[in-house]
């Protein structure tokens, strides 16, 4: 079942699981993430980067959703960087989407999200955003403490944006990481206390089990994950290919999505969110 994000991240904020959101980007990986979340009972969030192309995966989400009825999931674009791309994908029949201006300043980043929220709950669509900035891996040393969340200023972007939830930096990074994740958790722990909306953490991939269930215990509701899986996909392929067997493509595809699969079924164990469907 199809629904916007809001409902989903308010069940798990009040329950104290987290909801995975893997990045899909085609038939394969919209189906592979789908059919994990209802092995487990969990519910699950889509993410699509605003790169892809939103009306194909608008059309196959919408095909899956009649055949995983009994999931509960949101479709969401995945860094929005225009008004013009969140328009696109709610058209394209997106639930939720994400408009990321944390590369601007405050007010701008106030500014430009707010219209998007009007424009996106005049049609019953969650918005997500981002105030801080998580930055790449690979520029982690460099990177990491220039765009931490600060508290106070998430709660007064809250209030002026009205965002149904926000993706945070308190030390994750995209990809994966030039150096150790330290987590900075006594920022996270003051976050959940002060923000009212649910809390979005990027980057969970190369983050550590450990470090992530410890950011779900302490008021992270959604996690995104991309580089984890697409590489574990990646290492379900190249296991096919040295078995020795002569496999057709068929047959590396569906080693390839096993792989992407079992690894997101992990995570979904590990934030809790198993059986919360
Ligand atoms: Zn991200």
């Amino acid at each position: 079942m199809l629904i916007s994000m809001a409902p989903l991240l308010k069940d798990a904020r009040e329950k104290g699981y987290g909801i995975a959101a893997p990045g899909i980007y085609d038939l394969q990986t919209a189906a592979a993430a789908l059919s994990a979340a209802a092995e487990l009972k969990s519910p699950i969030i889509l993410d699509v980067y605003q790169n892809n192309d939103l009306e194909a995966i608008g059309d196959i989400v919408r095909f899956l959703s009649s055949r995983f009825e009994s999931v509960p999931f949101a479709l969401n674009l995945d860094h929005g960087e225009s008004f013009e791309v969140t328009v696109r994908a709610i058209r394209a029949g997106f639930s939720s989407v994400m408009i990321d201006c944390s590369t601007k300043p405050f007010a701008e980043n106030v500014a430009l999200t707010s219209e998007v929220v009007k424009m996106a709950h005049a049609v019953g669509v969650s918005v997500e955003a981002e105030l801080g900035h998580v930055g790449s891996g690979a520029r982690y040393e460099e990177d990491r403490d220039k765009g931490l969340t600060d508290p106070a200023e998430a709660v007064e972007f809250v209030r002026q944006t009205g965002v149904d939830c926000l993706a945070v930096a308190v030390g994750t990074a995209h990809g994966k990481y030039a150096g150790t994740p330290r987590i900075d958790f006594e920022r996270l722990a003051k976050l959940r206390e002060v923000v009212p909306a649910p809390l979005v953490l990027h980057g969970g991939s190369s983050t550590g089990d450990e470090n992530l269930s410890k950011a779900v215990r302490q008021g992270i509701t959604k996690v995104n994950l991309f580089t984890d899986l697409v590489f574990a996909g990646a290492l379900g392929i190249k296991t096919a290919l040295s078995s020795g067997k002569d496999l057709p493509l068929p047959a590396l595809y569906a080693a390839g999505v096993t792989g992407y699969k079992d690894m997101l079924k992990h995570y979904i164990e590990l934030f809790g969110s198993a059986g919360k469907a």
